[in-house]
Parts: C-alpha cells; structure tokens; sequence
C-alpha cells in the first residue's frame, strides 16, 4: 500500500474500450491521470456500457477491448494501489443510479447535448441511418455519465475544452436531485482543466484508432519507424536543399514538442536552416518515440503473458469500486424514501 499523504477530492475519469490506445491518449489523458493518482482520491474506468452506446452491433468485442485498454493503463503505470481501477459494468449500482437519475431528468435536457448530436451525424450515412443510430441508450449517454460520477460522489472530472457539457449536464442533475429531495447529497463536479497537446495522426487528420493513422503504445518499433515515415511534415518544401517551416510543418513538429525545449530548439534551427531533411528528421522523430514507449512496451508484454494478474487487478478494483456504489445507492435510494422495497 502507498503512504502517499493525499488530499480527500475525488477525481473521476473513464475511457471507452474501443481498441489499443495510441499516444494521443498517453500525452493527452494517461499523462494527467498518473499525476491524478499521487494528488487525489482517483476513480478510472474501463466504461464498457458507454463503448456499447455506439458498438451495440459489436458488443461481442467489447470484453478484449476491455482487457487491451486495462493492459496499456497498467504499463503506463496507472497504479490499482494508488487508484480504483474498475469496468463500468462490474459495477452494476451505477445501472441502477443511472436509471433513478433519469427519471428525474428532463428529457429537453438530453436533446439538446450537442456532442450527441455530433456523434450521430459522424456515425450515419444518411437520416434512415441517423435515426436507427440515435438509439434510447445514446440519448441517455450523459445520464449514464452523470451516474459514473455521482456514484463516487466525484468532485472533480478532468475535462477537454470540448468535453464541458456533459460535465455541465452531471452539475445539473445533481443540483436537480438536491433541490427536488431538499438535501445537499450530490457534489456538483468541478472540470479539471487540463493541457492537451494537439497530436495528429500521421496523415494529418485526427488521429483515432479507427483511421489506421495512430502510433499505438503496443506497437512494435518497427511499426511505429513505418507510420513516422508517412507522416504529412511542410507540404511548402519540395527539395531537401529548401528551408522547412516548423509552423507549417503538419505531424513531426507538433509530436517533438512533447518531447521538451532542448530538442524542439534544435529541430527548428536545423529544419529552418535545411541543416535536416524531412526524411532523417522523421527517422530521428521515431527513434525517440521508440526509446520513450520502450519500458512501457515491456511492461505490457509482461503482463499480456499473465492474464491472471490482470483480471485479479481489475476485480480487486472492480470490489472496490462497487463498495462505494453501493453505498451511494443506497443513501440515494434513502434519501428518495425508496429503501423499504429493497431486501
Ligand atoms: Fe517537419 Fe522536421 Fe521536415 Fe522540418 S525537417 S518540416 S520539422 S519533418
């Protein structure tokens, strides 16, 4: 067990078990999450029901996902002793949260989310397919999402610019649930504002696991030195004797940043004084993705090896996890004068 003195905020935070992560989700969530767990109480879940939102159709894959996405927490050294590491639907108190908790929400509310809509437009083809995607389940995601932090009686979400109004939504129903039952129970979530480097992928579109375009954490070395290969650098410069232009310069640029002040410096002196070619200025780029997710790949294929220790981790998270539902639920359920019908 750790001794690290914490203080008593709760953070809540999940991702969905769509396939291996890529390093957008390391330097853009993972990163702030180990930081998470020395600072706070720390809640990440594998949330496996919101996966089924989109995937109904292939929920039979939803269970590797869910193994794959606990191994690449586990080598990033998302810690289970420091943090509650749990899947959603282990936690069965959170369905039953999520279902009181709608009945109190207004239905306009979960209309009008914007993402939602987004999300049903990138996922159809056409309206026939709109409204076939747009199902019961996706409209309630953000009260599923409010029920996934109030279950743990969360205070703090860390959260992208973008991702505001689902976190709005959670205040909003835990204020509703206090004023209609007269008690202040529910926290309302703060955002944790958090940096988020913007990491294209090689093609210089956004970079997801879907479009081919990302450099998993698991990928092998040699994988990763092809993808860097094709990444989109300064479309302006034609020959190798041409100046580059960083600012222009679509993939490479942006991924070396996270790689600290001194070999940013020196890629923009070499690159904008043709001291470098775009082809070695990758390779290089690679070679140092390759020696950062290193150790991180070992500790995953370690732990690929022992299938036993993981699902222990994850049940012990998941015992956890499910004793402060329940414990939750049942002060909600109090709290709404329901407790007599449950044995
Ligand atoms: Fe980008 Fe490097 Fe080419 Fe400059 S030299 S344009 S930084 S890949």
């Amino acid at each position: 067990m750790t001794t690290t003195a914490k203080v008593a905020t709760r953070i809540m935070s999940g991702m969905r078990p769509t396939g291996r992560l890529h390093i957008g989700h390391y330097f853009g969530a993972l990163i702030n999450w180990l930081d998470f767990q020395e600072k706070y109480d720390s809640y990440f879940s594998i949330v496996d029901w919101h996966a089924l939102t989109t995937k109904y159709q292939a929920s039979r894959e939803i269970p590797d996902n869910v193994r794959e996405i606990a191994l690449d927490w586990l080598a990033v050294g998302i810690d289970p002793e420091r943090a509650t590491v749990y899947v959603q639907s282990a936690v069965p108190e959170i369905a039953e949260l999520h279902l009181l908790l709608s009945m109190i929400t207004p239905q306009n509310w979960v209309e009008r989310e914007p993402t939602l809509k987004d999300m049903v437009r990138m996922l159809a083809a056409d309206e026939k397919e709109a409204r076939d995607r747009a199902t019961y389940g996706l409209l309630g995601y953000p009260v599923l999402m409010s029920a996934d932090i109030l279950a743990f009686r969360g205070s703090l979400v860390p959260v992208g610019k973008d991702q505001q109004s689902h976190l709005e939504f959670a205040r909003d129903v835990a204020r509703r649930f206090n004023t209609i039952y007269g008690v202040d129970y529910f926290p309302e979530p703060q955002p944790k504002f958090t940096a988020t480097p913007l990491l294209k992928g090689v093609d210089g579109q956004k970079m997801g696991k879907s479009y081919g375009n990302d450099i998993k954490l698991a990928d092998t070395e040699e994988d990763t030195l092809k993808k860097i290969k094709q990444a989109v650098t300064d479309r302006t410069r034609i020959a190798r004797s041409d100046p580059g232009h960083t600012d222009l310069c679509e993939v490479p640029w942006p991924m070396y940043q996270i790689f600290g002040k001194e070999i940013t410096a020196r890629v923009k002196e070499e690159c904008e004084s043709a001291g470098i070619g775009c082809v070695d200025c990758k390779a290089r780029l690679g070679g140092i993705i390759n020696e950062f997710l290193g150790p991180i790949r070992e500790r995953r294929q370690k732990l690929a090896a022992d299938p036993d220790k993981v699902r222990q981790i994850l049940e012990y998270g998941n015992a956890k996890a499910r004793a402060e539902a329940k414990k939750t639920l049942s002060e909600a359920l109090e709290i709404m004068g329901m407790i007599r019908w449950r044995y």
